[in-house]
């Protein structure tokens, strides 16, 4: 209540200033703003914010920056989405993942507005106050889970999925840890909620809350990588793609009511997973088909240097990675153009190819790769480094060696190299392309949503009229 807006980058960063308690591989992390494994991606967000900030006091604001949330239109689920083509939009990948992630809370909020008013009203509050306070936050679902095989209650240890340990009179104490959790140690609050629909006797383990990170308990240990500016020639694209991945622990965390959109009702678990479901995948779509785009740019670029670009073999898997780059695409498009309106008259795009369009792309990300690497040749990670092509005594030698065909000198043919191993075969590539498979869910759950929203009784019905039989009804 009454907490201050963020205007600017200045304000971001003086917001991680909090008391948050932040651990990088095994110290505590003192100040995130400075600290040499956050600063580069605490930067890249207040770059959005001081940009946002400017747009605002020119009155031009520039629209890739815009902050309207709720899609009117199919033109406006249009522009969200294809924002990841965008090199220095797509950057800010906090951002990006904030408007999906509280368009899942309020669409949650419609689906729960007759069986559960007071927390959806709760759930529209909150999403207004993040607006207002113009804030980051994550869902923070994937709970530790233990053995797989096992539900929460058959567990030898509870806490392997977040639940309730109490419930006082002024809120919920929440105990376990959300895993993966997209930069949870640089936003303001987390989305707690239940990973999957619980059973009756599961009924601690449905909460669904918004927890700030700075609460007492929270407690988040880091993993990712850390570039420096300095280091952009060699990392062209991760150098500001970073974003630290939170392991959050919440130890007995005392959660107002006011904060607490589930507290026991099992029945409507899943629907708030769910409703994220569709706003986080159409968003890792829209970056899988941003991605697509580039690779098929890549190839092309590394075949032309490598004077390879009208052998046949070559065109072939160039068309490979297009026809591919197009389904996911297509999938995306195919989303929007038959998104349903909500119930606050806001869009939402089609559950069945925005599934498809994710699983599409994360299935068939490797292939891509292989192709890309393929055509690249062994210099994709062996070319000589930045300092190789600065220093008078090696630098002849790399322009010489490193030259490909017609135009692509030494030096060119080189730093495509360098984008082309950040991207599809260094450590990035392995953490982008698991992020693919798993960001808003692994491939099952895209499965399931697809089988459940296809039309398989109509389906079914074609092929019996195909062949001129009965219906003889589901067994
Ligand atoms: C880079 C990255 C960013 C992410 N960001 C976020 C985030 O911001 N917020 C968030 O909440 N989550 C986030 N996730 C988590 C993501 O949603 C999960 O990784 C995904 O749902 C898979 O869960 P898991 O990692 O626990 O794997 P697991 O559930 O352990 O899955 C491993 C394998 O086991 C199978 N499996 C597991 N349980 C069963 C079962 N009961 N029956 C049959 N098969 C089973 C799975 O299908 C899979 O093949 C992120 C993940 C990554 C990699």
């Amino acid at each position: 209540v009454n907490l201050p807006v963020i205007e600017t980058g200045d304000d971001y960063r003086t917001s991680l200033r909090d008391g948050r308690t932040i651990y990088f591989n095994g110290e505590p992390v003192k100040d995130v703003p400075t600290h040499s494994r956050f600063a580069v991606a605490v930067n890249v967000a207040a770059d959005t914010y001081d940009r946002q900030r400017a747009g605002r006091q020119s009155g031009s604001t520039d629209p890739r920056y815009s902050q309207a949330m709720y899609p009117r239109t199919a033109q406006d689920l249009r522009d969200q989405v294809t924002r990841f083509s965008d090199p220095e939009v797509s950057k800010d990948l906090i951002w990006l993942s904030t408007h999906p992630s509280l368009l899942g809370i309020a669409s949650a909020a419609d689906d729960l507005a007759e069986a559960l008013p007071e927390y959806s009203e709760r759930m529209r509050v909150f999403v207004a106050d993040c607006l207002r306070r113009n804030i980051r936050c994550m869902p923070t679902i994937t709970d530790s889970k233990g053995d797989r095989s096992l539900g929460p209650s058959k567990q030898p240890d509870p806490d392997q999925y977040v639940r309730v340990v109490e419930r006082t009179s002024d809120g919920v104490v929440i105990r376990g840890a959300k895993m993966h959790i997209r930069g949870a140690s640089m936003l303001h609050e987390l989305l707690v909620l239940p990973t999957k629909r619980m059973k009756p006797e599961e009924s601690q383990w449905a909460i669904a809350c918004a927890v700030p990170v700075n609460s007492p308990g929270v407690k988040i240990l880091n993993a990712g990588w850390a570039i420096d500016r300095e280091q952009s020639d060699y990392y062209p694209f991760s150098h500001e793609r970073t974003v630290p991945l939170g392991f959050v622990v919440f130890d007995d965390v005392l959660v107002p009511w006011e904060r607490v959109f589930l507290c026991g009702e099992a029945e409507h678990s899943a629907t708030l997973v769910h409703n994220y479901g569709v706003w986080g995948r159409i968003t890792e779509a829209g970056m899988m088909a941003a991605d697509a785009d580039l690779y098929v740019g890549l190839a092309m670029l590394l075949a032309e240097a490598n004077g390879i670009d009208r052998i046949w073999h070559v065109r072939d898997k160039i068309a490979e990675l297009i026809i591919n780059s197009t389904l996911i695409k297509a999938g995306v498009e195919a989303a929007i153009a038959n998104a349903t309106p909500t119930r606050q008259g806001y869009l939402a795009p089609a559950e069945l190819y925005t599934n498809v369009a994710k699983y599409h792309g994360a299935v068939n990300m490797t292939r891509m790769m292989t192709l890309l690497q393929d055509l690249a040749g062994g210099a994709i990670i062996t070319s000589p480094m930045p300092g190789d092509l600065d220093s008078p005594e090696t630098s002849d030698l790399v322009l010489t060696y490193m030259s490909g065909a017609g135009a692509a000198d030494g030096e060119y043919r080189t730093r495509l190299m360098y984008g082309a191993r950040d991207l599809i075969a260094d450590w990035f590539a392995g953490h982008w392309q698991v992020l693919g498979l798993h960001g808003a869910g692994g491939p099952y759950a895209h499965r399931l949503v697809a089988r459940k929203s296809y039309d398989v009784e109509h389906a079914k019905a074609t092929a019996r009229a195909a062949l001129g039989l009965p219906d003889l009804g589901r067994r």
